[in-house]
Order: structure tokens, then sequence, then C-alpha cells
């Protein structure tokens, strides 16, 4: 699962991923313009947020929404989550202060689904524009009074994810004294450089908000460096938590680390920059794999999952990291792909069982 669309037209995209539904849709009353994608419900509705972005086109909104949404059908499949895979994206200013009738019509959009596809927060939108999504259908999650903010759960996953990585790498999952390089103090690469700190790791820190970085150097003790640089920094792990599409032919050319785990969605530009992370044998860690928390983190409002129970579905995720990398080895395939190879054994297994 990488970003891979680049000179794709979107009808070729659409038919090699085999989405189930995919609407571009218009409410001149509200100037709302959006698209929603169904992957999936093989294994249940297709969750997925709403990203709200100026994009230039309906064509580069919709590639994103079938790019997306294919990605949650991934993530929740490897999790182990009854739910399919989904995503929307409304078309425009996302600082727009008219929220109310932008969402409202988003909720009549989502509700035109009949429960298939189930919406949530995103880039762009808040809680508070989720209560607006309510006003019109049942089917959103992100409430304000829902499951509280995911990026904690999602860098406890990403953790874990390193932990095994780690175990899978050098033999043990003790993280003290490992050099980490941590791209992004955000909401989650914060919450992660706080837990790897808490075990001893050794950190560098970068973001392209100095005071960011700035606070996160101070309180985990971090070394710091220009955005830049992070990639030439010596880590043993190098820990992308800012943006997508960031492992390609530039960087691999560059990259020190020998581990490459981090928060980020579609940190392969393409494939077989996955496949080139494999020949230099550096292990990496499929990001929909490890940031799998934040969905986790929202089966509390949508399953009634307990703390606990949710908890317990996080730190599963060493499990899962070190099942995926041991088949990657054993079989001589790359990570990404054997992780892609058992979420669509899933899938597959599903839509067999509903046959019968
Ligand atoms: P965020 O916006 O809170 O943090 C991202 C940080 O990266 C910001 O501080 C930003 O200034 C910084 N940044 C941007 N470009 C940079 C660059 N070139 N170099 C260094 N820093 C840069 O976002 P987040 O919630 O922490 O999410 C980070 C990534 O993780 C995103 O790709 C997101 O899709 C993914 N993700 C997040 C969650 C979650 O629960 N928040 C769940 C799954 C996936």
């Amino acid at each position: 699962m990488s970003r891979a669309t680049a000179g794709r037209n979107i009808c070729e995209l659409y038919a090699e991923s085999e989405h189930e539904k995919v609407v571009l849709w218009s409410d001149p009353s509200s100037d709302y313009r959006g698209v929603i994608a169904v992957h999936s419900t093989a294994l249940g509705p297709a969750v997925g947020g709403a990203r709200f972005w100026n994009y230039r086109s309906d064509e580069e909104a919709s590639l994103d929404a079938l790019r997306l949404s294919r990605g949650m059908t991934y993530k929740s499949a490897l999790a182990g989550l009854p739910f399919g895979g989904g995503k929307s994206v409304i078309i425009g200013d996302n600082r727009t202060t008219d929220r109310e009738s932008i969402f409202r019509a988003h909720g009549r959009f989502v509700e035109s689904f009949g429960g298939c596809y189930i919406t949530a927060e995103d880039v762009g939108t808040t809680p508070a524009d989720m209560e607006y999504v309510r006003m019109e259908t049942r089917h959103v999650a992100g409430l304000m009074c829902g499951s509280g903010n995911p990026s904690p759960v999602t860098a406890h996953g990403v953790l874990r994810a390193m932990q095994a990585a780690a175990k899978h790498r050098w033999g043990t999952d003790d993280l003290k004294g490992v050099r980490v390089a941590v791209q992004g103090c955000g909401s989650t690469g914060y919450h992660l450089s706080k837990e790897l700190h808490a075990r001893g790791a050794r950190l560098t820190v970068t973001d392209v908000d100095a005071a960011r970085a700035e606070t996160a150097a101070r309180e985990f003790d971090a070394a710091l460096v220009a955005p830049e640089e992070i990639l030439d920094v010596e880590a043993n792990i190098y820990a992308p938590c800012a943006l997508g599409g960031v492992i390609d032919d530039r960087s691999l050319a560059r990259l020190k680390a020998e581990v490459v785990v981090g928060s980020a969605n579609n940190q392969l530009s393409e494939e077989r920059h996955g496949d080139a992370l494999e020949e230099l044998g550096v292990t990496y860690v499929p990001d929909y794999l490890a940031n799998a928390g934040g969905l986790i983190n929202g089966c509390r409002e949508l399953l009634g999952w307990d703390v606990e129970r949710t908890l317990e579905k996080v730190r599963a995720i060493y499990d899962t990291t070190l099942l995926i990398l041991a088949l990657a080895r054993s079989e001589g395939v790359a990570a990404h792909r054997m992780a892609d190879r058992l979420a669509e054994s899933r899938l597959a297994a599903a839509v067999q069982g509903s046959l019968r």
C-alpha cells in the first residue's frame, strides 16, 4: 500500500483497486462538494475519516479518496477489526467558518450510504464538525463526547511496532540506548518521543515548526536538527511522523537507519521503494500496520469497547509486526508485500464466508 498514483488516471486506479462504490456529490445550497469512496465492506461497514482539503480538481480529490479508502481496508483487516475501508474528502478551504451548512451536507451525503460508510474526523475536520454531521446521520464517529484524541494511542501502537522491529532485528525489544530520529513533533511524534524517552532511547527530533521541535527536544532530552538533516542522522531507527512519500529514490540514498517505523501514512512513495528497503537490508514496518492505534481507538465509540480492551488490541500490534517480519524473512519477500498478503487473505476469507 503506497501512494503510487502518479501518472495514472482516475479510471485506471478505480478499475485496479476494485472499489465497491465511489460517489461525487455536490450540494449547491451549502457550497458542499465532496467524494465518498467505499473500498470494501467485506469485513464490516467501511470506516474512514473525512478529509477537508483545498484540492485543485475533482480528479485529485477522487484519487485521494480512492487511495485513502483502500488503505483503510488494509489497516482494518490487518488489525483484525470488523470494519471495511472507506474515506471521504470535502473539497474546499478547511479554515471556513461556515461549518454547520458544510458538515450537515456531509451528513446527508453519508446518510445516503445507508450505513455502509461511517465517517469521522481527519485532516481539516474536528470533533465539533462531527457534531453537525450527527444532526443528519448516526453513521459518524469522532464526536466531542466520543473516544477522544487518538494520537497518544496511535503513538503507543507505533512504539509497539518499533519494539517488535527491534526484537526481530537485534534480538531484544529493549529500546534503552537505541538512537531514534523522529521526523515531526506533532500529535503523534510528540507522544512517540515521550514514550521513547521514558524507555531510555536517545532521540534526535525535527519539525518544520521550530517551536514544536524545541519543546520536544527540551522535554525529552533530544538533539535537534533542521528538517532537511533528519535523514543524515546516525540513528538506528528512523521514525517518519509527519508526511507521506518520505521513502523515495533520494531518501533511500541517504538513509542511515537500519529500521524504519513511524506514524505517517503512505510512507513509501511507490511500492518498489519498499522492495528497495528490503534490498538495502533495512527493516521496514508498513505504516498501516504500525499506525492502526487511532482506528483501534475508534472502537471505543463504534463498538463500545472499554479502555483496557482497546489498549490490548493496540499492544497486539507488537505480535502482528513480529509475525509479518518473520514471514517476510522466511519467504524472502519485503515486509510491505507480506502485510498486504495477510490483509488480502483475511478479506478473501471474509468474502468466501459470506458466499457460503
Ligand atoms: P500533526 O499535524 O499533529 O503533526 C505533524 C507534524 O509534522 C507537524 O508538527 C508538522 O509541523 C510536522 N511536519 C510537516 N512537514 C514536516 C517536514 N517536512 N519535516 C518535519 N516535520 C514536518 O499530525 P499527526 O496527527 O501527528 O500525524 C502525523 C502523521 O501520522 C500523518 O501522516 C497522519 O496521517 C498519520 N497518522 C496519524 C494518526 C493520529 O492518530 N493522529 C493516526 C494514523 C496516522
